[in-house]
């Protein structure tokens, strides 16, 4: 019996969870597993019930699951709390660092029923197929912030990036293992003709890199790595890079997948790993049932392979969105002529019916 914590959130986060839950009940009945699934507050949402954005049971719920189904937490709502209680940096940051999840992968995979659906050529973005590895604890995010009144009665703020050689080298090590895995192919992502902490990330790389010979290294710019991103995203197969880095480049990223309504994510590194769609809270469309639901059910099928080491049943649920998907069945972020329009709800029906059947 394998024990998932559910975190639904906000915003689409309550609307598109109980879709990826549907699709691992599916699993369960096809493969004879069994889930259990308690759900917890986290995020705006245990604010408003519990006065803090990550309650100490949700902690203690995650701690002692096998892994932790989370929606999205954050919204306009909350917007304006004390730093310390704004569910992003209030629950989502300290929940990464308790559970230690100091790696996020990011595959980014063009489904090939979804070539029309990008903003981009096909040309440029058929067979793209890219795992981004963005460090999870450390930077920006994570350091110092303070306000200051000036004498002149002006504001100062200051965050404070800071990375250490352990994290660094931590975070690179396991990079290199995936490139390994996969096409030997590591492009690292920095800002090293401006930034210390880049300067000392690309040396560390570099005294990585004799270990693992059989993989072809890269350094890059990150303004530069945007560009190449839209010029011609095959060049990539792992991307590595900090923080930062890799939560702007892996939104852009999701546009070669057709929409950020596909791109799912896995958080690990500590005994309990996370799993999660790349994208926020959407209150732009959130309570409308138009939410594409697919990158929280891929986030499901990587925790059945990278938690619970359910391989074959982890491909089941991605060929499931695949036929789905081919068979042209969209939600509203996707929708092309002559397609079929499905809400959230439909489409994580659909889903769960095609694991039942293939
Ligand atoms: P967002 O990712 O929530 O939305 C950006 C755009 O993408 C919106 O137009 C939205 O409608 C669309 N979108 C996102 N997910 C979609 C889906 N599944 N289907 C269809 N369309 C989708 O980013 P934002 O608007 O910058 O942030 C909204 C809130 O989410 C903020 O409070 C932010 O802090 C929070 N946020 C949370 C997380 C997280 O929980 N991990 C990540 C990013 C942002």
């Amino acid at each position: 019996m394998y024990k998932i914590a559910v975190l639904p959130g906000d915003g689409i986060g309550a609307e598109i969870v109980p879709e990826a839950v549907k699709a691992l009940k599916a699993v369960e009945s096809r493969f004879g597993h069994e889930f259990q699934f308690t759900e917890a507050l986290v995020g705006g949402a245990a604010y408003d019930e519990t006065g803090t954005p990550l309650p100490d049971d949700t902690l203690k719920l995650c701690r002692n699951s096998d892994a932790v189904l989370l929606g999205a937490i954050g919204g306009p709502k909350w917007d304006n709390l004390p730093v310390h209680l704004r569910p992003e940096v209030g629950a989502l940051l300290p929940l990464r660092k308790e559970l230690a999840l100091y790696a996020n992968l990011r595959p980014c995979i063009l489904f090939p029923g979804l070539l029309q659906a990008s903003t981009l050529k096909e040309e440029v973005i058929s067979g793209v197929d890219i795992l981004v590895i963005r460090e999870l604890t450390g930077g920006l995010y994570f350091g110092e912030k303070s306000r200051e009144k000036m004498p002149d009665g002006s504001q100062k703020a200051t965050d404070i990036l800071t990375y250490s050689s352990i994290e660094i080298e931590r975070i690179v090590r396991f990079a290199y293992e995936a490139a390994r895995r996969r096409r030997g192919k590591l492009c690292s992502v920095d800002k090293a003709n401006v930034i210390e902490t880049s300067r000392l990330w690309r040396e560390i790389v570099g005294d990585i890199a004799p270990d693992y010979s059989d993989v072809e290294t890269v350094h890059m710019y990150v303004d530069n790595c945007s560009m190449q991103l839209i010029r011609n995203p095959r060049q990539f197969d792992v991307i590595v890079t900090e923080n930062m880095f890799g939560d702007i480049l892996t939104d852009e990223a999701s546009m070669l997948t057709g929409s950020i309504g596909m791109l799912p994510s896995a958080s690990i590194g500590g005994k309990v790993a996370l799993y999660e769609p790349s994208h926020g809270s959407a209150p732009d469309i959130a309570g409308q049932k138009k939410a594409n639901p697919l990158a929280t059910i891929l986030s499901a099928a990587m925790m059945l392979r990278y938690s619970f080491d359910l391989e074959k049943e982890s491909q089941v649920i991605e060929q499931a969105v695949r036929l789905v998907l081919e068979e042209g069945y969209r939600t509203p972020d996707l929708m092309e002529d002559g397609r079929n329009l499905l809400d959230t709800v439909q489409m994580g029906d659909l889903v769960a019916q095609k694991i039942e059947l293939i």
